[in-house]
């Protein structure tokens, strides 16, 4: 179930540590290290795929669930104005971690975000404090 060096199978499995804010039986979703916005969360299956084309339909359908309800957070506890929810499957469209992952973006009125995003480090102290409203 789980790929030997793949990255996001070493958070699922707690390996590698993250900032989790909510999980099911088929889904974790953590806080991405370099947010595109406040709140930049991204939501995996428990189960490796590479992508969107090798990822199962009960898994995506668990994904897509989660995805929502961690939209539902970012409009609720942080004041988003909108969400942004990308997948990029392949390298072409700018994956660069493969398992499949849904990126949930708040934004907010005016933010300066204009995709594709040039990923920075983030603050890891603002991290955490987001994490917290997510699920506080
Ligand atoms: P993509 O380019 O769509 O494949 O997205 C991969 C995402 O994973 C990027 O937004 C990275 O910032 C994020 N990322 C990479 N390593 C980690 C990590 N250890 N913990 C959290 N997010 C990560
Ligand atoms: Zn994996």
């Amino acid at each position: 179930m789980a790929e030997p060096d793949c990255l996001f199978c070493k958070i699922v499995a707690g390996e590698v540590p993250a900032t989790r804010i909510r999980e099911d039986e088929r889904t974790v979703a953590f806080m991405d290290i370099n947010p595109a916005t406040r709140g930049h969360v991204l939501v995996v299956p428990r189960t490796h795929a590479r992508d969107l084309h090798e990822i199962g339909a009960e898994d995506l359908a668990a994904v897509a669930r989660a995805g929502q309800v961690v939209a539902a957070l970012g409009r609720d506890r942080l004041a988003a104005d909108g969400i942004t929810m990308i997948n990029s499957t392949g390298a072409a469209a700018w994956q660069t971690v493969f398992h499949f992952h849904l990126h949930v973006i708040p934004r907010y009125e005016h933010d300066p975000l204009r995709l594709p995003w040039v990923p920075g480090p983030g603050d890891p102290d603002a991290i955490a404090a987001a994490a917290g409203a997510l699920t506080g």
